[in-house]
């Protein structure tokens, strides 16, 4: 994985899309580009035209490099110390602080300290990587405003078909033991179960396998998506199955290109994840983001009937 540096101008920012989320009101991220290199990854897609890819003659979708900016503590620091409106923010929305990158310059641990120790604020930190967990006395010295979130995509019995498409992430298994430890040291934790990718994670058993972890951990929120498929996280997702033997996979994957098809996925995704949660935990902590676009009328329909625990993610 090749590194690169890129120098960032901002160190906290608001983000409404996010906030439309419900998951926070203001970012922090360490970098372009994220060496975990999930397939899916929609960052790309997001930040294609920013002029870092084209003055490093870079790919935005291709996965084997990462772009770090190592003085981001500096950075959040100093926006930490110096906003005046202040709430909750991610750690991170683009990229991940405990990618192997980030975790060179210590840049989680690094940004969650100059976070908190500003009053005023609270941390919702997301990541796909273990290595948080040596960051967890910090959390500690600061529980109250610290949510706690791993994130999850399968139940450990996928672990080898995950590893094909988040090649340098942690496996899943190893992501639910470090957010049980984070319940065990008393941390407030959240879930997130994004994406959950057709035929790999949205059987019925997979997903109450989840919403068990979440109810077990007493997540005060339980975030989950659809695949995304923006930019090229659909053929790249489909070929690193495909490559790595999951034939059955990256075909059911591949059909979602078909409007009619991602709506049925979609559809019966939220009704899955609907019952597993009212039969294993609390409908109330549900929150299924959902861009309406590639969904038919019928379905649109269909799932306005019960659209308990849907944020729905229209321009509206
Ligand atoms: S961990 Fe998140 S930010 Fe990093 S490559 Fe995967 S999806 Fe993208």
């Amino acid at each position: 994985m090749e590194e690169y540096h890129w120098p960032l101008r901002n160190g906290i920012t608001r983000t409404r899309g996010f906030e439309k989320k419900r998951l926070a009101q203001f970012a922090v991220n360490c970098g372009l580009k994220c060496g975990h290199g999930c397939t899916y990854c929609s960052t790309g897609a997001v930040l294609r035209r920013h002029k870092a890819f084209k003055e490093l003659g870079l790919s935005p979708f291709e996965n084997s490099y990462a772009i770090v900016d190592p003085d981001t503590p500096v950075r959040v620091a100093r926006d930490a110390a110096s906003k005046h409106e202040r709430g909750l923010v991610e750690l991170c929305t683009l990229v991940d602080a405990w990618s192997p990158e980030a975790q060179k310059y210590d840049l989680g641990r690094r940004c969650l300290e100059a976070i908190l120790s500003q009053p005023g604020w609270t941390a919702r930190i997301l990541t796909k990587n273990v290595a948080v967990a040596k960051d967890f006395d910090v959390i500690d010295k600061y529980k109250s405003r610290v949510l706690f979130g791993m994130s999850i995509t399968a139940a450990p019995d996928k672990n080898m078909t995950m590893a094909a498409v988040e090649p340098h992430a942690s496996p899943n298994s190893e992501r639910i033991s470090v957010l049980r430890e984070a319940h065990s040291r008393g941390f407030r934790t959240y879930a997130m179960f994004c994406p959950l990718l057709p035929e790999i994670s949205d059987w019925s058993q997979q997903i109450d396998e989840l919403m068990g972890i979440a109810a077990e951990c007493e997540a005060e929120e339980i975030f989950v998506e659809p695949v995304n498929l923006r930019g090229r996280a659909l053929p790249l997702t489909c070929d690193a199955l495909w490559n790595n033997g999951y034939l059955n996979e990256a075909v059911v994957l591949a059909s979602l290109k078909d409007k009619q098809v991602w709506s049925e996925y979609a559809r019966e995704l939220i009704l899955k994840v609907q019952q597993s949660v009212r039969r294993r935990y609390d409908i109330s902590r549900l929150r299924f983001l959902l861009y309406p676009s590639r969904l038919t009328p019928a379905d649109t329909v269909r799932i306005k009937k019960d659209d308990i625990g849907v944020i729905w993610l229209d321009r509206k």
